[in-house]
């Protein structure tokens, strides 16, 4: 028996799924990463910035959840406090997070579009793209997000929270609920971008092409200007080990930024017009 599986190539973009943190906004994913750090602090925990950038990407509750499962966190947490982390202390850190967060995202430092991400929404547009984007932040903190890039010239025609969905990525709902916003399908019709491990999952997740972005996120995790004092061997050495991780969750393809997305549009809608 012979299976004629569809050429899977040959629907042009039609909508961008842009994540926020490290791959719109907040060059090196450093506002969660503070937030997270200085959440810990007060509770007399030191993290590592390895330690809190590990489950970057999903909803923030799980992401607290995740970091209280770390041996060496779980550790420090009963010597420190003389029980185990339970359901009530994920319930009051989550709860504190929030508020810290929040006075996080508005500082320019952190609020700031990465360079060319105002340019590739133009250029997307201008190729037949809608945009959308996608966050584990919940929705008050998006809101100060989007209202931070706005006044930066960036605007989607879609934002999903983790507020609006039952679960964050992995999972593919997220990305799925832009397109059925705008009524979006083939779901080989829409292209998923962000900076972590689970970005790229829900983008696979959801049955879109999925991109991974590596220089100006989570797992380079460097500022701006912290990447340009770094030696450019190690400078280097760590894109090929973020590129590699992102790779290895099964990218279709890994950009350094946002600048790039349009080219790579550009392209697939080139080879989906010769295959059609
Ligand atoms: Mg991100």
């Amino acid at each position: 028996m012979s299976i004629a599986y569809p050429t899977p190539c040959v629907d042009p973009i039609r909508l961008v799924v842009l994540d926020l943190a490290g791959t719109t906004v907040d060059y090196g994913s450093r506002a969660p990463l503070a937030a997270f750090l200085e959440l810990f602090r007060r509770h007399g925990v030191e993290l590592a910035e390895e330690e809190a950038r590990g489950p970057m990407g999903t909803h923030k509750r799980k992401h607290i959840e995740a970091l209280l499962a770390l041996p060496r966190v779980h550790q420090l947490w009963c010597d420190r406090h003389g029980n185990e982390p339970g359901p009530t202390d994920v319930q009051q850190l989550y709860e504190e997070f929030q508020p810290i967060q929040l006075a996080l995202l508005s500082q320019s430092e952190y609020a700031n579009l990465i360079p060319g991400a105002k340019k590739a929404a133009s250029e997307l547009r201008a190729l037949g793209c809608r945009i959308g984007v996608t966050t584990g932040y919940s929705w008050d903190m998006t809101d100060v997000v989007l209202r931070e890039a706005a006044r930066r010239g960036f605007a989607p025609d879609v934002a999903v929270s983790g507020s609006d969905v039952p679960e964050g990525r992995p999972a593919p709902w997220l990305a799925q609920t832009c397109a059925r916003e705008l009524g979006i399908y083939p779901m080989t019709s829409v292209v998923k971008a962000g900076d972590t491990v689970v970005d790229v999952e829900a983008g696979l997740n959801a049955g879109m092409w999925s991109l991974g972005i590596a220089a100006t996120g989570n797992l380079m995790g460097l500022s701006q200007e912290a990447e340009q004092t770094l030696a450019p061997v190690e400078r280097a050495q760590r894109l090929a080990a973020a590129r590699q991780r992102l790779h290895a969750a099964g990218a279709h393809a890994v950009l350094d930024s946002i600048a790039e997305l349009p080219a790579w549009v550009e392209a697939h809608n080139q080879r989906a017009a010769e295959q059609a």
